[in-house]
């Protein structure tokens, strides 16, 4: 947990603006960096205006791109307010009209281990992990996690979204929501619906080290960088070389890539033809 308070708000923004900042453009996607501010709790609670935060980087001697990215995802974070008082409804339906009673699967046992973190892939898993244990989760395991939990599951937005209110630190209803329905498919400005990241490959792109996956599932910290994404196609004899036994120490994929992302769209392209 972050030290928490107006005081300590005000030594994080410092110490981004003067050692973060530079690099925020080319780290904020990086799973296996502490390339983001850490802001989010103190300007959930009010420990720091936006304005201030605004400001700083403004003024900032750091490259231009770098100050605007992060203005940028200030901005969102306004859009995200703006949007929920304009349409308060929006905590309870999706933006898109087309999506209401979009048939949701109920799936208790995907359910389950998408909440503990035993799906079966490491980012989605690690996601899950570092939500339960610190209050936090990284913007771009945020996105791949609900994700894998609306298209690869099926299961609800709503869902997943009140699981994250109940467990982060920075947990806002505006925010949250803005990036439930993003992932979802069916929000404002959302990423269309069509297109459902691939756990394997957003791993190896933003965590290609594996530092990420191994700090939250250590049980597969000793298997080689090339197969940590991937656990189940590594060869029988690396597997055990790292100790891993699947179905036991780690669980197989409870579901399969391709054949969720085609039902998923075929269970959108239904239900939007309508
Ligand atoms: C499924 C999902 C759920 C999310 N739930 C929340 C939530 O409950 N609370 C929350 O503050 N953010 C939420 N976000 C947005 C984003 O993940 C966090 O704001 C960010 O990870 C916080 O880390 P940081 O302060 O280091 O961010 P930085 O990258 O340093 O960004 C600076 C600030 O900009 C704002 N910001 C950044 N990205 C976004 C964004 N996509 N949408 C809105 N504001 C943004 C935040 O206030 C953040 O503190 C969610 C995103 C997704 C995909």
């Amino acid at each position: 947990m972050l030290p928490a308070g107006a005081r300590a708000a005000r030594t994080r923004l410092a110490d981004f603006v003067s050692s973060g900042l530079a690099t925020y453009d080319t780290d904020r996607d990086r799973m296996d960096r502490a390339g983001t501010s850490r802001l989010s709790q103190d300007l959930k609670f009010g420990t720091l205006s936006p304005r201030a935060a605004w400001c700083a980087v403004r003024d900032a001697e750091a490259p231009e791109e770098a100050r605007e990215r992060f203005l940028t995802e200030l901005l969102w974070r306004e859009f995200a307010h703006h949007t929920l008082w304009d349409r308060p409804e929006l905590l309870e339906r999706p933006f898109r009209a087309d999506f209401e009673g979009f048939p949701w699967r109920d799936d208790p046992k995907g359910w389950k281990a998408w909440c503990e973190g035993t799906t079966g892939y490491p980012v989605v898993d690690a996601a899950a992990r570092q939500l339960l244990t610190e209050g936090y989760v990284h913007n771009r395991a945020r996105m791949i996690a609900a994700s894998f939990l609306t298209k690869h599951l099926g299961i609800d937005f709503r869902r997943g979204e009140a699981h994250y209110l109940e467990w982060l630190v920075d947990g806002d209803w505006a925010a949250n929501d803005l990036g439930w329905q993003w992932s979802a498919g069916c929000g404002c400005d959302a990423q269309p619906y069509f297109r459902v990241f691939h756990p394997v490959t957003q791993g190896q792109r933003f965590d290609p080290e594996g530092t990420y996956v191994r700090t939250w599932v250590p049980e597969l910290a000793r298997l080689p960088t090339r197969h940590l994404h991937a656990p189940w196609e590594a060869p029988e004899l690396e597997l055990r070389a790292a100790g891993v036994r699947l179905g036991e120490h780690y669980p197989r994929p409870i579901v399969d890539h391709a054949t969720a992302r085609a039902r998923f769209l075929a269970d959108a392209k239904r239900h939007l033809a309508r």
